[in-house]
């Protein structure tokens, strides 16, 4: 954890996202008022959560929602719980989420929302009564056709299911199609559980068609193993990827012959943690980005590459699961090793695509088997890798400033047709 936390000061989330649309927009020769306005959010919700906890204590906790763009369409973005949260990190996640929607071209605009909370010293109730007062507290500025929420880091069904209930009892009808990411049974969509971890495999198997390489050949290293890591390493695993690394936040486990990633997947739900597994040898969480593989997928955290590690990574291939794993200054020493970066805003962007399919679903009140979910979502994964990637061998930039530049020329297209409302 320590050199990640040393990298956020390297630069804060909003600052990479605001350097990287820098250059795209001076290489579109963007306008500068026009520049000015996409870098800036439509608007930010700070609010205070009132909460009273399990032993009768009042407590108040903090939550933001920052609406970057409704250009495209209703916001769209996760919502975060942990104690490090803050304003400039929803910030720039947010942005983030107009260009992640831009760059799959699903008719969305970006958003993202955080409680700064600690959800592992949190009971159910208290869990609960936290997100209902959130919800309550932005629900003038929620809705099917405004800004619609879902999973992120510590959230999870469960509390996409609370949101819903919440947003509905204050409407007076339900609603399903206020939040993406729910259960099944509520108005979720086959596949969206797995929908980011298979955006993930589907991106890096374009890569592998680009160089030659078979899939069971090539090494993978999962940083993370949340919704995002396990699902990666799992469908990874059982397509023929060998996964030989994978930590979270308590640790990792290293096997140069490929892990039982099964074995990992029970280990990890009855011990909740990495650290301990019996079938590799343990590693520390950041040692392990620097181990050999072909494929390493960051699924955790912002900013654990950075220049203090970056000239130490041996994967030719690089899958951003996570938002933000990345800072700039280590995009350019990646750069210039020859790494080839698939980025977040591409890499990741199967949460929001399958996001956007359950709000189709909700909103038609008709729900799609599993296998066209999934052949839609390849559909626009592969699409996108393959826009991407020619944009930035027309344009003679790395995918990740090409990413940037196509969803800017996109969400900026659509504005000028709008006009500016005055
Ligand atoms: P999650 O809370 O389910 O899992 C996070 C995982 O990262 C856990 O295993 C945790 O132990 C681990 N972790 C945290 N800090 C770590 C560290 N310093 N070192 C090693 N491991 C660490 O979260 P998630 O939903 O899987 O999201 C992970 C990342 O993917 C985030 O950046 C998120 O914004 C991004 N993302 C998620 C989705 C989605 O659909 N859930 C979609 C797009 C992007």
């Amino acid at each position: 954890m320590g050199s990640a936390l040393t990298s956020e000061k390297e630069m804060s989330v909003y600052e990479s996202m605001a350097a990287r649309f820098d250059v795209a927009a001076r290489k579109l020769n963007l306008d500068e008022g026009l520049m000015k306005y996409l870098r800036t959010p439509n608007r930010e919700i700070i609010v205070h959560i009132p909460v009273t906890m399990d032993d009768g204590r009042l407590e108040t906790f903090d939550g933001f929602r920052v609406q970057h763009s409704i250009a495209r369409g209703p916001c769209k973005g996760g919502v975060r719980f942990g104690p490090q949260v803050t304003l400039d990190e929803i910030r720039g996640l947010a942005a983030e989420m107009t260009w992640k929607c831009a760059v799959v071209n699903i008719p969305f605009g970006g958003a993202k929302g955080g409680v700064v909370c600690d959800p592992a010293k949190l009971s159910m109730g208290e869990l609960e009564r936290i997100t209902r007062r959130y919800t309550a507290e932005i629900l003038d500025y929620i809705g099917p056709e405004r800004d619609v929420p879902a999973p992120d880091m510590n959230t999870n069904e469960q509390i996409m299911a609370w949101v819903m209930d919440t947003y509905s009892m204050h409407v007076r009808h339900t609603t399903t199609a206020v939040v993406t990411g729910k259960p099944l049974e509520l108005g979720g969509s086959r596949g969206r559980r797995e929908a980011t971890g298979r955006g993930c495999m589907i991106v890096c198997d374009q890569a592998l068609k680009r160089f030659g390489r078979k899939r069971e050949n090539t090494r993978v290293i999962v940083h993370g193993f949340g919704n995002v890591g396990s699902q990666a390493a799992r469908l990874m695993h059982e397509a023929g990827y060998k996964i030989v690394g994978v930590a979270d936040i308590s640790g990792g486990v290293y096997n140069s012959h490929g892990l039982d990633i099964q074995a990992l997947l029970d280990f990890v739900s009855a011990n909740r943690q990495v650290k301990g597994f019996p079938g590799g040898e343990p590693v520390g969480n950041l040692e392990i980005l620097e181990m050999d593989c072909e494929v390493l997928l960051p699924a955790a955290t912002e900013s654990v590459i950075n220049s203090s590690n970056a000239d130490r990574i041996k994967a030719h291939i690089l899958v951003e699961g996570a938002n933000s794993p990345t800072t700039p200054p280590a995009d350019d020493i990646l750069f210039d090793r020859g790494v080839f970066v698939i980025p977040d805003i591409l890499a990741n962007a199967g949460g929001v695509t399958v996001s956007y399919f359950e709000w189709v679903q909700d909103r038609q009140g008709y729900f799609w088997p599993e296998a066209d979910v999934n052949e839609k979502l390849n559909y626009i994964q592969v699409q996108a890798f393959n826009d991407v990637v020619h944009y930035g061998e027309k344009h003679n930039v790395n995918n990740r400033i090409a990413a940037y530049m196509l969803a800017i020329e996109r969400v900026a297209s659509t504005l000028k047709m709008r006009g500016i409302y005055a």
